[in-house]
């Protein structure tokens, strides 16, 4: 199959309004008036951001939903996106029905459609570059600036499950139970941005930042963007059962600073109450401090680096 026959049996089928089925040079992003179009973009790279083993649907899912925090964090509807494909010469149809089956239950799932593309092939590792945009009410979407000393710090989900996923296929030992170790692996290959959560975000928050380097990495992101310091009480951090089965005395501190997560961490008044969790203040000063027991501990690493 040459890239023109890939594009229109497996591409042209996922194609929104504006697209033009795919046979065009160019799309036009619908607009939606009294909105600002929101735009972000995210590559995955396989052996650093998937496995080459990892089911071709899940790996789809997953290069779709990293941008889909993103949106959601700024408070924004996804409404499409750009799918930039490098594939190995030794791709076959088999994986590729698979990748785009990924993506049409996920096109339902979010309400996204796709606009376009590209398709090169490489000598090197699959790698998968998503381009999203949505709307966000004019004037309304939430920066990372917005943090004021007296605000409460809020996070949606649980955090830290990816990362503990990443270390059981990095075959980190464990006694966890299969449900315990598939639903933390479920979360590495998966994420669950909480994109619904956008339109409640964007009325309550000051500032809000997506969790991909780490919780401690990223709102290091707000503290600086703000001028404020944060400090995230240890005990409050929320864990599933299964990530502090797996990482015992060391749960804290390695699920703050793992990454991946795709989960919103946000400052807004205190008090509130949601589908999320309050894990500490913001105070005047710089930087991010972590206590427990009301003592603030190192925190050696605070997230992810590439470099
Ligand atoms: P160009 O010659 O400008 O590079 P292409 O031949 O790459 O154009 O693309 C032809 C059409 O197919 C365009 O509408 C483009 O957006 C679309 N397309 C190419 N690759 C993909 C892809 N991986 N996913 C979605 N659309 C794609
Ligand atoms: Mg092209």
């Amino acid at each position: 199959m040459n890239e023109f026959e890939i594009i229109s049996r497996y591409f042209a089928p996922l194609a929104g309004e504006g697209a033009f089925g795919l046979k065009d040079d160019v799309a036009l992003a619908p607009r939606r008036q009294g909105h600002d179009l929101v735009v972000t973009t995210d590559t995955i790279g396989e052996g650093t951001d998937f496995f080459a083993f990892d089911p071709p649907d899940t790996v789809a899912q997953k290069a779709l939903r990293v941008n889909l925090s993103d949106l959601a964090a700024k408070g924004a509807e996804p409404a499409g996106y750009l799918l930039t494909l490098l594939l190995p010469h030794s791709v076959h149809e088999e994986w590729l029905a698979a990748f785009t089956a990924g993506l049409a239950r996920d096109q339902t799932e979010f309400g996204i459609s796709l606009l376009g593309g590209d398709t090169s092939a490489t000598d090197g590792p699959l790698s998968i570059a998503v381009t999203a945009f949505g709307y966000v009410p004019q004037g309304k979407m939430v920066k990372r600036g917005g943090a004021r000393a007296g605000d409460a710090v809020y996070v949606t989900g649980t955090i830290g499950d990816s990362g503990g996923g990443l270390a059981i296929f990095k075959r980190e030992t464990h006694g966890l139970s299969d449900a315990d170790r598939d639903h933390l692996t479920a979360r590495y290959r998966v994420p669950w941005p909480p994109v619904a959560f956008a339109a409640r975000l964007r009325d309550i928050a000051h500032a809000s930042v997506d969790v991909s380097d780490g919780l401690i990495a990223d709102l290091g992101h707000i503290a600086s963007a703000s001028g404020v310091r944060i400090v995230v009480e240890g005990e409050r951090v929320p864990l599933s059962g299964p990530l502090k089965a797996l990482w015992g005395d060391n749960v804290l501190l390695r699920a703050v600073t793992a990454g991946d997560d795709y989960q919103i961490v946000f400052t807004a008044p205190p008090g509130l109450i949601g589908p999320f969790t309050g894990i500490g203040q913001v105070m005047p000063g710089g930087g991010v401090g972590l206590t427990v027991g009301g003592r603030e501990i190192a925190i050696p690493k605070p997230g992810y680096q590439h470099f």
